[in-house]
């Protein structure tokens, strides 16, 4: 789940890190009376999913009212990278001496933490990486052992910054790897991480991902309710599926996240692209195989659709009666593939062999299925 700025420092200020002083409002009104409450000047700031607002003009520095009424009129419905903006933030602006960059991720090859420092900050740290990789100083953490006082103030000598925001540097990184280890998030990023005029260290930016695996330990309820999904995933959602949806053209269907992936790896290995990830779990009955072909068929990207079971406590012959009767109640678009194998796949095939036809073909093996797929959707299978 994707934060906010103004939720990622309401999430920051729960740690102890430093952020200005703001009210997140959804109208020119309401922005003046938070800018009078909070004292100017003030920085208006758009509230989207999405970075470089600045560059967009979604954050403007105001001195009074007019100036709000003006930035809070202009950023509010502005579109920023596709992204609409609805919320605005407006906080008490800072005297910005130094702008730094500070994050933590997970490195998953590694199996540890990551952490990246630069004093190179407020501009995009990819454009850091690519034209001065030196520039970001990296540390990786083993999640036993977390982040001691000494490793972190190695780390932040070895980013060379102002040698007078060291204390104050170690201290907020300190709490940021406690946001997100105990805050269970999957990366914590402040771009910039400043330096103020009186010396003082503070997040001027917050971007945060929570892992929803642990939503269940923790009260994110209001930070849901801003969330926007891939209307694909969302519709996939409400029917309970596991479903992730990509950019490529050919629908994939499979009874398992493990055959699911191996769906996509097939469709790639010949060729193809896969349209999305969908899992339709263990009893793959009508009604499931039902909502999982209405939310693929709703997807304009899809030109085939490979269905790719193997049985196991599902029994073959569940599933072909559940993709007929499915069938016989979803009108698909695009031509279908199905490959069925495991517990009972002889009886399951003849339930479907009635019903084959261009639009619907069966192959034996998974590979002459994804080939099959790609060569309906109009591809060229190796
Ligand atoms: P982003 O462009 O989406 O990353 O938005 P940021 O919150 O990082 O703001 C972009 C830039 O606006 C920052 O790098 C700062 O240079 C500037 N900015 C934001 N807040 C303030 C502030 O309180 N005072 C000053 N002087 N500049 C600010
Ligand atoms: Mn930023």
């Amino acid at each position: 789940m994707d934060l906010l700025e103004y939720q990622g420092k309401q999430f920051f200020k729960g740690f102890g890190i430093p952020v200005s002083d703001g009210r997140a409002v959804d109208n020119v009104e309401e922005a003046v009376a938070a800018a009078e409450t909070v004292g100017y000047p003030v920085v208006v700031k758009a509230q989207v999913h999405v970075g470089g607002r600045g560059k967009a003009g979604g954050v403007k520095l105001a001195n009074n009212a007019d100036e709000v009424r003006l930035h809070a009129g202009n950023i509010l419905g502005l579109d920023i990278k596709g992204h609409i903006v609805r919320i605005i933030w407006v906080e008490h602006a800072s005297d910005i001496a130094q702008e730094y960059y500070a994050s933590f991720t997970l490195d998953r090859s590694a199996k540890k933490h990551l952490g990246m420092l630069s004093a190179q900050g407020g501009v995009e740290i990819e454009t850091v990486a690519e034209e001065d990789p030196d520039a970001i100083a990296k540390i990786w953490i083993d999640p036993v052992d977390g982040l001691s006082e000494a490793a972190c103030r190695g780390w932040v000598k070895a980013a060379n910054l102002d040698p007078a925001a060291e204390d104050g540097a170690v201290d907020i990184l300190l709490k940021l790897y406690n946001a997100y280890t105990d805050g269970d998030a999957d990366l914590v990023e402040i771009n910039p991480l400043i330096v103020k005029t009186d010396g003082a260290v503070h997040a001027l930016d917050a971007k945060v991902t929570l892992d929803n695996n642990a939503e269940f330990r923790h009260e994110w309820g209001d930070y849901a309710l801003t969330q926007v999904r891939d209307e694909r995933e969302e519709a996939a959602h409400q029917k309970g599926l596991q479903y992730v949806g990509l950019e490529g053209y050919v629908g994939i269907i499979a009874n398992g996240a493990g055959l699911a992936m191996s769906t996509l790896d097939v469709v790639n290995q010949v060729g193809g692209e896969a349209a999305n990830f969908l899992d339709i779990g263990g009893g793959a009955n009508a009604d499931v195989m039902a909502g999982a072909l209405e939310v693929i068929n709703g997807d304009e990207r899809v030109k085939s659709i490979f269905i790719n079971i193997f049985g196991g406590i599902t029994r073959g012959e569940e599933v072909a009666n559940g993709i007929v009767e499915a069938l016989g109640r979803v009108d698909i678009g695009a031509p279908i593939v199905i490959r069925l194998d495991g517990t009972n796949a002889d009886e399951g095939r003849q339930i479907l062999e009635p019903h084959l036809s261009d639009k619907l073909q069966s192959q034996p093996t998974m590979l002459e299925a994804a080939r099959k797929a790609v060569e309906l959707a109009g591809g060229t299978p190796r």
